[in-house]
């Protein structure tokens, strides 16, 4: 699943094509909820945690949450797409510009702000500036307190943005076991891993590799390498309903004193 500097960076790339412009053509076969028609003009592309977001006028927002799979490119009119025309979720075509999603699971519109906007129950979005990181420490109590805080981390109801890259780095850079239960977590520790996690994101929304320490990536990905700041092998496991790997250094990272 992407990390939301991921789609912050979509977006980036498909806003100066698209916002403001008017669609030429709109195709979505499995679309849910209403359609965008040829005529109707982007107001914006925003990145809201996971989730990108088309605000065409009248408050009709296209969604599309990309999983595993899913990817927006964007071709000038008439160049070769990259990927099989079979597996195009949602092609809008305007002057110049084509934008096509590939492989999206889940693709709907919804009316800004009604009950079914999918985006409703997010915490603040870390990729931001302004993130609200006061409400999002705040939001950790919607996490039953034995959850291990690197599950809680992930959910995207407290903040969003935070992906598995994240997840281990940010716990690593507080020195936090992933095991520790969110119950045992205190509120300045709370409010460090969220502070952490916006700097972190914030550092990576450009292009280039990701990084969290000068060589790249503190823990992510190196299991059984030596820890960059002490030497010990690298640990790996799976956590959570989605058994999602998390990596940390057994001894930089301990519990929550
Ligand atoms: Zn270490």
């Amino acid at each position: 699943m992407p990390e939301g500097d991921t789609i912050h960076r979509t977006a980036g790339r498909l806003r100066p094509a698209l916002a403001g412009r008017t669609v030429t053509r709109f195709d979505a076969k499995r679309l849910r909820g209403y359609r965008p028609r040829v005529g109707d003009v982007i107001a914006a592309v925003e990145a809201r945690g996971k989730h990108l977001l088309i605000h065409f006028e009248r408050g009709l927002v296209l969604q599309t949450h990309m999983k595993m799979t899913g990817a927006w490119h964007l071709y000038e009119a008439g160049q070769r797409w990259r990927k099989p025309a079979h597996l195009a979720r949602v092609v809008i075509g305007v002057e110049g510009w084509e934008a096509v999603c590939f492989s999206a699971p889940d693709v709907r519109t919804f009316v800004d702000g009604a009950v079914d906007d999918p985006t409703r129950h997010l915490g603040p979005d870390l990729c931001l500036a302004d993130a609200d990181l006061a409400a999002a420490v705040d939001r950790f109590a919607v996490a039953e307190a034995s959850e291990a805080i690197a599950v809680a981390l992930l959910d995207q109801r407290i903040a969003c943005g935070v992906g598995n890259v994240f997840k281990s780095e940010v716990l690593f850079a507080c020195g936090l076991s992933p095991f520790t239960p969110v119950g045992e977590v205190d509120v300045d520790i709370r409010r460090r891993l969220i502070e952490t996690a916006h700097h972190q994101l914030r550092a990576n929304l450009g292009s280039g590799p990701r990084r969290t320490v000068p060589e790249g990536l503190a823990v992510y990905g190196r299991e059984r390498r030596p820890c960059r700041r002490c030497g010990v092998g690298i640990r790996r496991t799976r956590q959570g309903d989605h058994a999602r790997s998390t990596y940390w250094c057994p001894r930089c990272q301990t519990g929550a004193d």
